[in-house]
């Protein structure tokens, strides 16, 4: 930011309110169920979860009428509210001067692979009204005087396709679509933890057991509540307690062990980001963007209190080490491949490695990098091209890392002001942590998961490929919103909109099942501990299947993961009051939800598999080895990708108490070529196009 702008406006963009009272959905009816009254609130659709995704499916529905709930776990809180999530990324044809199409931004979408074609252009075809329509409820999207949005360039994206209203963007995102439901009326039901899924006879969705906090009572003591709605939307977010090592804000579990125990189909588990951040022990923040273009000094500190200018160890000249910290920008991500030929995942690995070895690492604003030994010191002069241009274009050509932050990015210094950590006079500790689950439920370009009647939206959905650019996860989001919402109203206008009663009976099922489950585990002195079990996760999660993995070492930790399993199925996890029923829960969820990925990830290991995106996967036998300064990095010698292996996804499923990780080749679509107005105008009015196996069920015989 080359002007002087207010405090005012800053602050706006900063402090964000959200409405302080939303609709709430009274109780339909009770049920009885062995001398208690669980309370049972209804609708055609139940959209579980009150993040960017959740909030955007919640408006969509009741904008087409669909009688439409939600239930949170904690309204106004999840990654998109409490996050750094600052940019989205948009189609940009309709606005740039010399833009791009769907195709070329699909492309760029799936470029990692294991991403299915039909999703990657849903996306890129949907990202014009998800973000249009957000504007229009009065996000404010940055603007040049002609009306075009102003983009640069970030994660896996060559073209400039992101945008940011700053660094709170999610935030401002989730608060205007929570000011559109306030105003349509969208009920809420706040303090909800999803439990399990329903089924109604036929198979399909039916609803959703919740335990309900302050539905608490003597006819109910652990506050148990039913769900009856025969669609429901998981918008309930990334699982980021997984890891121990992670910059999500806390206390976030998203609902992918709920998915897999109700036997959905659950995809590119093995695929999620990490990079450096201030972990979320203090105030949760991922140091990409300006934070890092503004070249500050990384160094670590050892418990003697010794500075080491570790980068010096890893770079040859300190102009290439300062642009490799420059390009962390918008090269955020950990990426396998970067950290060859001296490019910027190498800051990463260097990063780790000190960590590991005890030493604390900072980022100081108030020093330029120190020189790499026998080269000459920092000076913006000796910066590479890419890197000067940069700093010249945005006017922030300055002497000091904390002037060119403060020119280019103002509210980045302010936000760590508000959370007690002042740039201007202290560094910043940082780590690498986990930042967002690429995979999850497995769905359709309508966001339906596998069960019938049961959509997946946001993080919960695993829409992801390999990599993803940097605003893809927000973007998805709101597509998928949108889409389920048409679904379903698809499904509903055909039979008119009056629901009617549900069969109980599988409703009493389930909450009899769960309730026995409490009642086993409530002051129960054999079961696990919900504190050792989330250590026993988070550790193995971080230190076996993190961004750093050893082929060697994957298989043992499935055993370990699996055998942890039996355990909290055998002696289930403590409840040690009935206030504490929804964590023990969530951890029960948590640990499937970890043998999962590792289910996924000794699958790919097991046939090979190598480093891709967020994952370096060492070996013996691989053929890639980092380069330092110093030599190379025989311990982090690693196996490349292999190109078939894009083509493939990992899909897994949890039946029978067993896992069952099988590969899957991506889906392709029609080319949008072969879309003729007049052919395709009457499937859109019937709603053939809703149909499962469309448009391949609209060729003729001729067209195959
Ligand atoms: C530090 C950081 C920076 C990021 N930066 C970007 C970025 O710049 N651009 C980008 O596109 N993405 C970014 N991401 C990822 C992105 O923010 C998330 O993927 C996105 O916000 C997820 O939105 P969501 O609505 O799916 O879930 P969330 O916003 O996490 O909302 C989940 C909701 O579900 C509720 N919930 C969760 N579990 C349950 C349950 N079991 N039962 C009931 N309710 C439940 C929660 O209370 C919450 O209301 C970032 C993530 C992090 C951590």
């Amino acid at each position: 930011m080359t002007e002087l702008v207010s405090q005012s406006i800053l602050d706006a963009l900063t402090d964000v309110e959200f409405p302080r009272r939303m609709a709430a959905r009274a109780v339909w009816k009770s049920l009885p169920l062995d001398g208690m009254r669980l309370p049972v609130y209804r609708g055609q659709a139940l959209v579980l979860g009150s993040g960017a995704a959740g909030l955007r499916a919640a408006v969509e529905l009741k904008r087409r009428k669909i009688d439409v709930v939600v239930a949170t776990q904690t309204l106004f809180w999840g990654t998109s509210v409490c996050s750094g999530s600052d940019k989205q990324t948009l189609h940009t044809a309709s606005t740039g001067a010399s833009g791009d199409d769907f195709l070329a931004l699909a492309r760029a979408l799936g470029a990692g692979g294991a991403m299915d074609a039909d999703t990657a252009y849903v996306e890129a075809v949907g990202s014009v009204e998800a973000l249009m329509a957000l504007k229009y409820l009065g996000l404010p999207l940055p603007e040049d005087c002609y009306g075009g949005v102003l983009r640069y360039r970030t994660d896996h994206d060559e073209a400039g396709r992101a945008t940011s209203c700053g660094p709170r963007t999610s935030r401002l995102m989730a608060k205007v679509l929570a000011e559109e439901a306030l105003r349509l009326g969208v009920p809420f039901v706040n303090r909800c933890t999803g439990l399990k899924l329903i089924r109604g006879k036929d198979g399909s969705a039916a609803g959703l057991l919740v335990v309900k906090a302050d539905a608490r009572g003597p006819d109910n003591p652990y506050g148990l509540a039913l769900f009856q709605c025969p669609a429901v939307v998981l918008a309930t977010g990334g699982p980021g307690e997984l890891y121990r090592d992670s910059v999500y804000p806390v206390h976030c579990f998203g609902s992918l062990g709920m998915a897999l125990e109700a036997g959905i189909e659950l995809v590119n588990l093995s695929e999620s980001q990490f990079g450096i951040g201030t972990r979320r022990e203090g105030f949760p923040w991922n140091l990409s963007g300006t934070y890092v273009q503004a070249m500050p000094y990384l160094y670590s500190v050892d418990s003697s209190g010794s500075e080491r200018n570790f980068l010096a160890d890893y770079y040859r000249t300190t102009g290439e080490l300062a642009s490799n910290v420059f390009r962390k920008g918008y090269q955020w991500p950990f990426h396998a491949m970067r950290t060859l030929d001296f490019q910027s995942s190498l800051v990463d690995l260097a990063v780790y490695r000190e960590s590991r070895a005890g030493r604390t690492v900072y980022m100081d604003f108030r020093r330029n990098p120190e020189r790499v030994p026998q080269d000459a010191p920092f000076s913006l002069d000796r910066l590479d091209a890419d890197v000067a241009a940069y700093l010249k274009n945005n006017d922030a050509w300055l002497p000091l890392p904390i002037e060119r932050l403060r020119r280019m990015n103002p509210l980045a210094i302010e936000l760590y002001r508000r959370h007690r950590v002042d740039l201007d006079t202290a560094p910043l500790p940082f780590d690498i942590n986990n930042q967002h689950m690429n995979g999850g439920i497995a769905v359709d370009i309508w966001a339906q998961s596998s069960l019938p009647g049961c959509y997946a939206v946001g993080e919960a959905a695993g829409t992801h490929g390999v990599t993803r650019p940097g605003g893809a996860a927000l973007n998805a989001g709101q597509v998928f919103g949108i889409r389920c919402a048409e679904h379903i109203h698809a499904r509903w206008s055909g039979s008119g909109s009056t629901m009617s009663a549900m069969d109980d009976e599988p409703f009493l099922g389930a909450a009899g099942e769960c309730a026995a489950l409490i009642r086993r585990d409530l002051k129960n002195p054999e079961a696990l501990r919900v504190e050792d079990v989330k250590k026993e996760i988070q550790a193995r999660m971080s230190e076996q299947a993190g961004f750093i993995c050893h082929d060697t070492e994957v298989a043992g930790a499935l055993e370990r993961a699996l055998a942890l399993n039996a355990s909290v199925r055998e002696q289930g996890i403590r409840i040690e009051n009935p206030a504490q029923i929804a964590k023990a829960m969530l951890w029960r969820q948590m640990a499937l939800t970890s043998a999962a990925v590792l289910s996924a990830l000794s699958l790919y290991i097991g046939r090979n598999g190598g480093s891709r995106g967020a994952r370096l996967i060492c070996s013996a036998s691989g053929t890639e080895v980092p380069d330092t300064k110093n030599g190379k990095l025989e311990e982090y010698r690693f196996l490349p990708e292999r190109d078939a292996d894009r083509k493939k996804q990992i899909r897994v499923r949890y039946e029978g108490g067993r896992f069952e990780a099988h590969e899957r080749e991506l889906r392709s679509m029609t080319s949008p070529g072969e879309f003729f107005f007049e052919k395709n105008w009457a499937p859109f009015l019937s709603g053939r196009i809703y149909e499962k196996g469309y448009p391949e069920t609209l060729r003729g015989p001729a067209d195959r």
